[in-house]
């Protein structure tokens, strides 16, 4: 693939354009420098030594740059940059320059070719922490050796316990002779961390020993003798993340024993209230023996439980007190059931209905529950009935209206009368005798008529106001006098 890209890059600046020639043999002479990271959303691919998006570029210097820019914080992020297709630099230990990007930001990966060193530095670079949750051990796993698993580094037969913080072992029972026997650890179940040993000068096994473990080592070999037990064991508690220092394993041979890994269990029987039971039992399926043996667990006994009376009402039954055993359902004192009560009945007045608005029937309901025995049924409003009421002229005693219709059941108007006034005086009170003046002879009728010589009609209006000549509403002797005396001051 790097030597396709390589020629495909020569192609395109030989055929395409000049200037891209003219830089060519310009940076001919000058080293290729490309940032190679673990994390493809930084560095577009994951470890990719090629990719020309990555490119560093030389400053007056002589370092060698390139920035990014990343919106968000990561955990750790490692890399190397890689020297004209081949040579992998890393940090002044010629590991992974490993660093957490600690939030939204950009950090600039350089390279002194003076130091040979990669660094780097901006406002959001800080200090990586190594996090994992777990260990696998991985080699060439055969028969009980890695529980044959060969070269997976996500075995979960070969998961690793932590028996204390950071340290963490597997045991494999029952492995047979062997040579070569080879083991490395894999951290989270994958190849990106793990640890072996020193790719040079490697020490030969000893049984027990603890030797410094390698960051991204080689493989730890040692051959077995006799059927054996093998234990693993990496410690991390000194790890140093920055410097990749501080890991130890330990290898340990013992003589083969039967550590019961291989469990089988013979599911027990649960005790009844009065049978009983049988606890669970253990037994190894390596070598037979008997884990946890099976024993006999006593009959539990009846819990009874009291059911206290409950009252029947007119919507649930009750029941008389009961007791009874709440685990196994036997019954010491039955209940008996209680039937519902009646409803209380209470009638429901009828309504009549009225020209505008809706009247009911009879109904009743139970005052206890509410619940309807009989509905009322709605009747509906009767409607008016409208009849013309004729005007009516006015008089001079009495006021008149205007016509109208109104209802003559309930006297509701459609269309309500108006009062008219009364009619105007156009005649001369206490002027009986019509000659329109006030005379004696006014007063000498007034008098004869007072006299019982009735000559005058007084179911007339105007003959009666005439006559009335004080307008208290009666003809007495009271309007001769007040004609008299007013005939008085006209003289
Ligand atoms: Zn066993
Ligand atoms: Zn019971
Ligand atoms: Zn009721
Ligand atoms: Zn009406």
């Amino acid at each position: 693939m790097k030597k396709f890209l390589s020629v495909l890059l020569a192609v395109l600046l030989t055929v395409t354009c000049l200037p891209l020639t003219a830089l060519a043999a310009e940076t001919d002479s000058e080293e290729t420098l490309i940032v190679a990271g673990d994390n493809a959303e930084i560095f577009g691919v994951a470890w990719h030594g090629t990719l020309y998006t990555n490119t560093m570029t030389k400053g007056e210097d002589g370092k060698y740059t390139k920035s990014y820019t990343t919106d968000k914080a990561y955990a750790v992020v490692q890399l190397k940059a890689v020297k004209n297709d081949t040579e992998w630099i890393g940090d002044d230990k010629g590991n992974n320059v490993a660093f957490a990007v600690t939030g939204p930001g950009t950090f600039t990966v350089s390279y002194d070719p003076e130091t040979n060193i990669v660094t780097v530095s901006g406002e959001n670079v800080g200090e990586a922490v190594f996090n994992y949750t777990d260990v696998y051990a991985v080699g060439n796993g055969e028969g009980n050796w890695l529980n044959g698993v060969s070269w997976t580094p996500d075995a979960e037969a070969n998961k690793m316990n932590e028996v204390e913080k950071d340290v963490w072992e597997i045991t494999f029972e029952g492995v047979p002779d062997g040579f070569e026997r080879q083991i490395k650890f894999a951290i989270d179940g994958a190849w990106n961390y793990n640890f072996g040993a020193p790719k040079e000068d490697a020490p030969v096994i000893e049984s027990g020993v603890t030797y410094d473990a390698a960051w991204d080592g080689g493989n730890i070999t040692f051959d077995t003798a006799n059927l054996c037990n093998v234990k693993a064991q990496l410690d991390l508690r000194d790890f140093d993340f920055v410097n990749k220092t501080g890991a130890k394993y330990t290898i340990t041979i013992a003589n083969y024993v039967c550590l019961h890994t291989h469990t089988r269990t013979v599911p027990g029987r649960a005790p009844t209230c009065t049978k009983a039971g049988l606890s669970d039992s253990k037994y190894c399926t390596s070598c037979g023996e008997m884990i946890m043996a099976q024993e006999e667990l006593p009959a539990l006994g009846h819990h009874p439980i009291i059911d206290h009376e409950t009252e029947a009402t007119c919507q649930h039954e009750g029941h008389t007190l009961g007791v009874y055993c709440d685990r196994c359902g036997e019954v010491y004192v039955p209940m008996e059931i209680i039937p519902k009560v009646p409803h209380t009945v209470v009638k429901d007045e009828a309504v009549a209905p009225t020209c505008d608005t809706a009247g009911k029937t009879e109904g009743s309901h139970c005052s206890m529950c509410g619940a309807i025995i009989v509905e009322q049924q709605v009747i509906p409003a009767l409607g008016h009935h409208y009849v013309y009421v004729p005007a009516k002229e006015a008089t001079y005693m009495h006021t008149g209206h205007t016509e109208g219709v109104q209802c003559d059941k309930c006297e509701k108007w459609l269309i309500a009368t108006e009062e008219t006034p009364l009619k105007p005086v156009d005649f001369m009170i206490g002027d009986v005798t019509g000659d329109e003046l006030l005379t004696v002879e006014d007063i000498t009728a007034v008098q004869r008529m007072l006299s019982e010589f009735l000559t005058a009609d007084l179911t007339d209006e105007k003959t009666f106001l005439q006559y009335d000549f004080n307008g208290d509403g009666k003809i007495n002797i009271k309007d001769v006098t007040a004609m008299q005396r007013k005939l008085a001051e006209l003289e």
